[in-house]
């Protein structure tokens, strides 16, 4: 039989399509190193085996029928937690919802059902998506595939570990401030934050309504494109999706990034630690030998980004989590853990009256001149890149006394959250045997030209075969 393992949706799918495997027998395969691997990572909280199974045997029929079938048809992956699954647990990582089982699918799960994707399980998150860690979560902490002395990173710990450990082909998340980049770079897996509003939140639990963003891991940045084929667009459900048309994400993917202006923000480079600035001046080497101009930038008020983005977020999940008033879903709020409550009990300060001027509304003129800054360097360059992480894969418990020191871990995310706009976490090399990576940001709907510059760094520095050691 052929090898399943390691494959990427692109060579899984070729396979599938020349009937050399059939799904049934890629998902069942990687049913069993999911669980097996699962022992020792904790990436996922719940399996959905037989859903998958049942799925994989339906492709299996059309396929035989000769049926036209989208590229993720019959590859196996998972939701994070959060993703709302008609008849699987849903808990957001949280106590909360331990026994909630949703009624209907959020509107992205409903897509890639549609496409025939085949869903193993839901991945464990932070709860609530709060964090930068996964050790958050309220049940237990999913481990780093590189160094399980490690956290993977968070808020979307299990869908990066669950896509770099190879239990899935590709996996959904959602980022806030960074909770899709930081856990793939940490990883060494592609994530996509996409343009807010080009993936629909519909049935995605909110975290903060005005940031939340839903997108994908991957190992290929080709992958991440065939995903986000699926995913993107208009959603009568959810009044933010863009009207916009989608592009195709994989037909320029293979164009030569030459002639592109890459800005580097001088603001993101003082200070870096002297390894991950090298890994990234390496990556900016390898594109400009492919043509592209490298040319500095200022994002002025990026030192107000972290501030700004504790006052905005927790005022939105403050708001956001008083829907679970032990009334309509799961279990009471006793069973909120301590970042929960501190988010809640922030966000209710920022708000009260006689505080909201000071700190809300502040906040929010300057996410305007953050805004700004980035609209403004785009005049000038066509995308920019930064380091992902301003630090490598920590050890678990290094910043959990600390909250303070637990947000600065997005000091390089949060910032492109509060301006709504697309950013993709690629690979870029190792330190001492972890994974770093670097963020290329672009202008509002520029997904197509992320993945463009993306996958030609990507051809060249082939980072994604360096997989873990299981
Ligand atoms: N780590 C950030 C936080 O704790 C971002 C989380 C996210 O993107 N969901 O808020």
């Amino acid at each position: 039989m052929k090898k399943l393992k390691g494959l990427t949706i692109k060579e899984a799918s070729k396979l599938l399509e020349a009937k050399e495997i059939s799904a049934k027998e890629l998902v069942a395969d990687y049913i069993s190193r999911a669980k097996k691997l699962n022992k020792n990572l904790n990436s996922f909280l719940t399996f959905a085996e037989n859903e998958a199974i049942d799925q994989a045997e339906r492709i299996d029929k059309l396929r035989r029928d000769n049926q036209k079938l989208s590229p993720l048809a019959g590859i196996p992956f998972a939701a994070k937690d959060i993703f709302s699954t008609k008849g699987i647990k849903t808990t957001a990582g949280s106590k909360v919802l331990e026994s909630y089982i949703p009624v209907y699918d959020a509107t992205v799960v409903g897509k890639l059902f549609e496409a025939g994707a085949c869903i193993v399980g839901k991945t464990n998150q932070d709860a609530w998506a709060h964090g930068s860690s996964g050790e958050n979560s309220d049940f237990r902490p999913t481990k780093n595939p590189y160094d399980t002395s490690r956290v993977p990173g968070g808020s979307s710990s299990g869908s990066a570990v669950a896509t770099a450990a190879d239990q899935v082909i590709f996996a959904t998340g959602t980022d806030t401030g960074g909770s899709i980049r930081l856990p793939a770079a940490f990883c060494n897996v592609v994530g996509l934050k996409p343009t807010y509003g080009r993936v629909s939140r519909y049935g995605i639990i909110a975290m903060a309504s005005s940031l939340d963003s839903i997108g994908h891991f991957t190992k290929t940045v080709f992958d991440n494109a065939l995903v986000l084929n699926t995913t993107a667009g208009l959603d009568e459900m959810d009044a933010t999706t863009s009207p916009l048309k989608i592009d195709n994400y994989t037909d320029e993917i293979r164009k030569s990034p030459s002639g592109l202006k890459v800005g580097l923000p001088k603001e993101y480079f003082e200070g870096l630690n002297k390894e991950i600035k090298q890994n990234i001046t390496k990556a900016l080497n390898v594109l400009e030998r492919q043509g592209v101009i490298i040319e500095n930038v200022s994002l002025p008020h990026t030192k107000y980004g972290v501030a700004t983005y504790y006052i905005i977020q927790p005022s939105e999940v403050s708001s956001n989590l008083a829907r679970y008033d032990g009334i309509r879903f799961g279990y009471d709020r006793d069973n909120f853990g301590a970042e929960a409550k501190r988010r809640i009990i922030l966000g209710t300060y920022t708000l009260s009256s006689g505080y909201y001027d000071a700190y809300y509304l502040k906040a929010m003129k300057i996410r305007r001149l953050i805004r700004q800054d980035f609209i403004k360097a785009f005049k000038k360059v066509d995308v920019i890149i930064t380091p992902t992480s301003a630090s490598l894969p920590f050890k678990f418990e290094e910043k959990t006394d600390d909250p303070l020191t637990m947000y600065l871990s997005d000091i390089y995310t949060t910032n492109i959250n509060l301006a709504g706009i697309p950013s993709l976490n690629v690979p870029c090399g190792f330190i001492d045997n972890l994974p770093t990576g670097m963020q290329i940001i672009g202008p509002d709907f520029s997904e197509k030209l992320l993945y463009r510059v993306g996958h030609s760094y990507e051809q060249e520095s082939r980072w994604f075969e360096r997989r873990p050691n299981l």
